[in-house]
């Protein structure tokens, strides 16, 4: 618990109504969109309208010995933002301006609690876009992503969040603000920083504006459907488009159990009969080269007994996407615990290569949460082996640091100590998150 001269004292750094202390408030921010974690207990949600405000919290906070939870909008799927120690949940949502679209350099500058979709709607009447496209798109903040380096549905095509980060301002721990990177194509100066924030989940410093690329907007699309009666016959299309060489923006598989699910739950008139689905838009400045690979896409869908329907309007358009998008949500409905796990596969694979297992379960059942465990386990020692990773996009957060040295090895795992240590050495930054410390050595790192 915090004395009250502390939470005054924050209260004088942001004013009295971005300051939450009561009950509600606490358990609210207690938990993200992860299921199956513990939920944090914070003392306190500090809601900064400035960098200089941030620099004064993480002053304050070090001050006094308080650990610090950066959050966005919490939609991560990793409990990056769980609170796990007592501390602050700092909420950057109320930093949200769109600082400019520079559409002479095809680059905005952003405030961290700027939402996704936000940018895009003022990046659209320049005809850019910022890719990026999160199944959260709409919610989740440009500071979450980052800092998750997230990716999306058009991943396959135009890549991730990191791809699109050109430079970025951060506060670090010991207060002081620092700038990486700007608006130039090309910059070589000093080691990238930039992209060592990318997917630092909170952990190295509070993202306080981001600098990001932006890409003319296609102009034509083709989206379509593909239904099948086996699974194996759409994984088999989805690998023969990638060597017919066509990149499509998106290239999603759904199997008939997700099939119907999201039909019950988002009636977008999905087959319920079909054993498989594919959702495949491809998309291009030139029509040519677009009529082109949609012509290729209609030869791997039939050469694997495929039915194919093309969205012949854009308000069709949009429901094969809302049906993509209403996945999740409709799975967590058919259980009390949705484990959505990200391990990921070179793209040879399943088009980005990236597979969200879901495994459906009680948390209030020991025995049954003992085998999900137990599948999850199994799932990344198959994704390592199969050349793969643990998190394609929801970040290692809580939930996979105890298979991060899988991975990266115990060389990976004390480099990833060293620079956690050198950036912030009391580890005030997302505590626990991240890096996995043996216990001696974040009980020596006193704050
Ligand atoms: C239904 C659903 C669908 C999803 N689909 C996708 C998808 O398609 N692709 C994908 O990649 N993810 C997906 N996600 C996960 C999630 O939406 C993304 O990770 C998202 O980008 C997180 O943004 P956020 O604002 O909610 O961040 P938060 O969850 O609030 O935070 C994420 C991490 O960033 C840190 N952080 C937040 N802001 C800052 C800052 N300013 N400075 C430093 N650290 C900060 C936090 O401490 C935390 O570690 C999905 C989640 C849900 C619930």
């Amino acid at each position: 618990m915090l004395d009250n001269a502390i939470i005054e004292k924050f209260r004088s750094i942001v004013g009295q109504d971005n300051v939450l202390t009561s009950k509600v408030s606490l358990v609210t921010y207690g938990y993200d969109a992860t299921a199956d974690l513990p939920k944090g207990n914070p003392d306190i949600i500090v809601m900064p309208t400035s960098a200089e405000q941030v620099q004064s919290i993480v002053n304050l906070a070090r001050r006094s010995g308080i650990a610090i939870y950066p959050r966005g909008a919490g939609t991560n799927l990793s409990g990056g933002t769980i609170p796990v120690e007592h501390g602050i949940v700092l909420s950057l949502q109320k930093m949200n301006k769109i600082i400019e679209v520079d559409a002479e350099n095809l680059t905005a500058v952003v405030q961290p609690g700027v939402i996704i979709q936000e940018l895009n709607n003022a990046a659209a009447p320049h005809g850019l876009m910022y890719p990026p496209d999160p199944g959260t798109v709409t919610t989740a903040t440009m500071g979450g992503s980052v800092a998750e380096n997230s990716g999306g549905l058009r991943g396959l095509k135009y890549g991730v969040t990191k791809h699109y980060v050109m430079g970025m301002e951060v506060v670090l721990a010991n207060g002081d603000r620092v700038r990486f990177g700007g608006k130039t194509v090309k910059n070589v100066t000093a080691y990238d920083f930039s992209n060592l924030f990318v997917g630092s989940e909170g952990t190295l410093g509070i993202i306080v504006e981001i600098t990001c690329k932006l890409l003319p907007s296609p102009k034509y699309r083709r989206a379509m459907l593909a239904t099948y009666s086996t699974v194996a016959e759409a994984g088999n299309t989805v690998a023969a488009i990638i060597k017919a060489q066509v990149i499509p923006a998106t290239l999603e598989i759904m199997d008939n159990m997700t099939i119907r699910t999201v039909e019950d739950f988002a009636h977008v008139g999905l087959p319920v009969d079909a054993e498989a689905l594919l959702l495949i838009e491809v998309d291009g400045m030139a029509e040519e080269v677009v009529v082109r690979e949609a012509e290729a896409v209609v030869k791997c869908v039939a050469a694997n007994n495929g039915e194919l329907r093309v969205a012949n309007s854009d308000a069709e358009r949009d429901k094969l996407w809302a049906a993509r998008r209403a996945a999740l949500p409709a799975l967590a409905s058919l259980n009390n615990t949705v484990v959505l796990e990200d391990a990921t596969v070179p793209r040879s694979h399943a088009g980005d290569g990236n597979l969200h297992p879901t495994i459906l379960a009680d948390k209030h059942n020991a025995d049954e949460m003992a085998r999900v465990h137990l599948a999850v386990d199994e799932i990344f020692e198959a994704a390592l082996r199969f050349g793969g990773t643990l998190s394609g996009e929801h970040g290692i957060g809580l939930a996979k640091m105890k298979y991060l040295g899988n991975e990266i090895g115990d060389t990976g795992l004390d480099l990833m100590r060293t620079m956690k240590n050198a950036l912030d050495p009391t580890h005030m930054l997302n505590p626990g998150k991240l890096v996995p410390f043996p216990k001696q050595e974040v009980a020596h790192a006193t704050r």
